[in-house]
């Protein structure tokens, strides 16, 4: 495996910080508790996606491509990290955003537009509708003479994922290097592409590194480890050169750990846990959180913590995948959780 097969553009801020959190390991009495500082990746307020994106805009540029198209919710993450990385490489960027126009632009909706991307809305739903809105505006700009490259919701492809295989690289280096032993990595799943390189690279390198994903939005936890499994073994093929064996693709299977509990009622629809863990968060190590992924992911911490999930000389990691300028479009949760208490 060699991951300088593939082209990427040096866009984030690399390696990210690994930091203990004493205070909130104190608190909750468990495991030895880290955090993996991946909100801190640079470009435009930073987060996940630019590892992803750093891969696909690799790709992009080696096909000729000289335009972007992708979608996502108006406070998507990933559309305000794909509208950043376009600004960067001279690419047009058209991001088709699901649902209603909202009166006022705030938070990532409005760096969108600071990043001059083109916003298009739609009432679509579900992948097919999605899929046809997104064909229908790379044929749009075809006809206006450009070579767009759409890149499908979060950048959970196979080419994406390779920046998630290349952070379970990082961030075993820096446990070897810091003479750390880690049990546990838990993450925010939305699109599945972050938990599928984690896990692919943890495959991988055979770094015995339990990925626990916490579902950020109420699906069947059997469709999303469809999803998963499909990003593992396409990244398998494209990193080897051959199909993962029917064993190794089973031992993939079983290690595909998805927590659903913790979504709510919807995705973005922030929750009362997750509203307390960001303030938890805020208030022992002053790192923050956001309401749509990483929230609810500290929530599951917390609550695996308190249900036993791990041993108390185990060692957990959670990685941080951004999402904070989120924050500014959730005001109204936290002045109403003020109140009730
Ligand atoms: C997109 C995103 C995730 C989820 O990553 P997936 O690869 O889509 O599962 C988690 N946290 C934040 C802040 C994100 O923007």
């Amino acid at each position: 495996m060699q991951l300088g097969r593939f082209p990427r553009v040096p866009a984030a801020y690399l390696p990210t910080p690994l930091e203990e959190m004493e205070r909130l390991t104190k608190r909750l009495g468990g495991p030895k508790l880290y955090i993996k500082r991946d909100d801190n990746t640079g470009l435009a307020l930073g987060g996940n996606k630019a590892r992803k994106l750093a891969y696909l805009i690799g790709d992009a540029l080696q096909r000729g491509c000289d335009a972007l198209i992708t979608v996502g919710g108006p406070q998507s993450n990933h559309c305000r990290m794909t509208a950043a990385m376009g600004a960067k490489y001279g690419l047009k960027v058209v991001l088709v955003l699901t649902g209603e126009e909202p009166p006022h632009y705030q938070a990532n909706l409005l760096i969108d537009t600071l990043l001059g991307a083109e916003l298009v809305f739609t009432s679509a739903e579900g992948k097919e509708e999605i899929d046809a809105v997104l064909e229908a505006q790379a044929k749009r700009l075809e006809e206006e003479g450009r070579r767009p490259y759409i890149i499908p919701l979060g950048g959970s492809t196979a080419v994406g994922s390779l920046g998630y295989v290349e952070a379970m690289m990082e961030l075993v280096q820096q446990a070897n290097l810091g003479h750390i032993s880690i049990d546990h990595l838990i993450v925010a799943t939305g699109s599945g592409g972050t938990q599928g390189g984690l896990l692919l690279g943890s495959v991988l390198l055979n770094a015995s590194i339990d990925v626990h994903g916490i579902m950020v939005s109420p699906r069947e936890p059997d469709y999303m480890k469809g999803l998963i499994e499909g990003v593992v073994a396409e990244g398998y093929r494209l990193l080897t050169g051959a199909d993962a064996s029917d064993e190794q693709m089973g031992g993939i299977e079983t290690a595909i750990n998805l927590h659903p509990e913790y979504a709510g009622p919807g995705y973005g629809v922030a929750t009362a846990d997750g509203i307390e863990a960001i303030e938890l968060l805020a208030r022992t190590e002053g790192i923050l959180l956001d309401p749509v992924y990483t929230g609810k992911a500290m929530a599951g911490l917390i609550d695996l913590v308190k249900q036993g999930g791990f041993a108390g000389d185990e060692t957990v990691v959670f990685l941080h995948t951004g999402g904070a300028p989120g924050l500014f479009a959730y005001s109204e949760n936290f002045q109403r959780g003020m109140k009730q208490r």
